[in-house]
């Protein structure tokens, strides 16, 4: 079965800088997180993951898209908010670069954070009347499908973020429309990461207009009872990415098992299950030390490699 991640890794920052690196350094052109894409890059083949993220090192999910885009300053919204530049390319473009040296059969994602989760995340303070403003949320979806059109060409599919829609604050309608914005032209494969508890939300994320939708399954073992009627590709989140405790190759083997019996069931999907399903950790890893991310990420490739 095809491996990959959610996205994060452990950021890691270069000890002893080289000579070179430390003049770059005194004219603030060195890019300490460059090496963190190394290390996240490096860390994701040595366990043996399919499909590598560049690690999203450089800050939050949120952050990393408010900062590069026109109209916010830090996380609050000045002014009608526009797509400026390519945000993830780069690191996009440097992951690959390291990655294929390695191993030339490992694919790279891009990954975005959705427009309804950076939309609930920022602090509205003019142009839109708050965080549901439709026309915000339409916006940021704008802006991200220019990125998206950016970086599609570049990567073996596409993985949108939107934990929010879990929480049942957003309106789902709203949220789907904003997704529809995001992809309008987009060729690859895409994928929708919600995060959380969404058996209550299930119904509505089936709805959604994305060839992959992306949960976890295993700190949220509720969330199983979803594969019975889900219609689409599932992203089997089997590590649990809050704990520091490294799954077993044995309980995590155990887990996707319990999936795919329940996936047996499942009316919506063809029979060739491993076709149907995706396995990765249940959120991303930023906050676990670099240790403990990589042997979960080993023990889950292990396990995977059991099917
Ligand atoms: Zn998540």
């Amino acid at each position: 079965m095809i491996t990959t991640v959610v996205g994060s890794y452990p950021v890691i920052f270069k000890e002893k800088l080289s000579f070179f690196e430390k003049i770059l350094e005194t004219f603030g052109l060195y890019d300490k997180y460059k090496y963190a894409i190394e290390i996240a890059v490096k860390d994701q083949i040595s366990a043996g993951i399919n499909i590598i993220s560049d690690g999203q090192v450089r800050g939050d999910m949120i952050e990393i898209f408010t900062k590069n885009m026109f109209g916010f300053e830090d996380k609050r919204v000045v002014s009608k908010v526009e797509f400026m530049k390519p945000i993830t390319l780069k690191d996009i473009l440097y992951a690959k670069k390291i990655a294929k040296k390695l191993n030339p059969n490992v694919e790279i994602k891009g990954i975005i954070t959705g427009p309804s989760t950076i939309a609930s995340s920022v602090r509205v303070e003019n142009f839109y009347t708050d965080n549901k403003d439709e026309n915000l949320i339409y916006d940021i979806a704008a802006a991200l499908n220019k990125e998206l059109l950016a970086i599609e060409r570049h990567v073996s599919y596409i993985q949108i973020d939107e934990p929010i829609l879990s929480t049942g604050i957003m309106d789902l309608d709203v949220a789907k429309k904003a997704i529809d914005i995001t992809i309008k032209g987009v060729k690859k494969p895409i994928a929708m990461h919600v995060c959380g508890d969404v058996t209550k939300v299930a119904d509505d994320l089936f709805k959604f207009n994305v060839d992959i939708l992306d949960h976890e399954f295993s700190s949220i073992r509720k969330n199983l009872e979803i594969l019975n009627n889900i219609p689409k590709k599932v992203g089997f989140g089997c590590i649990n990415t809050k704990s520091k405790k490294v799954e077993s190759v044995e309980d995590i083997k155990n887990l996707i098992m319990e999936g795919l019996e329940i996936l047996k069931n499942n009316e919506y999907l063809n029979k060739n299950l491993k076709d149907n399903i995706l396995i990765d950790p249940d959120c991303g890893m930023r906050l676990l030390s670099r240790d403990i991310a990589f042997n979960k990420l080993k023990n889950m490739v292990l396990a995977a490699k059991e099917f």
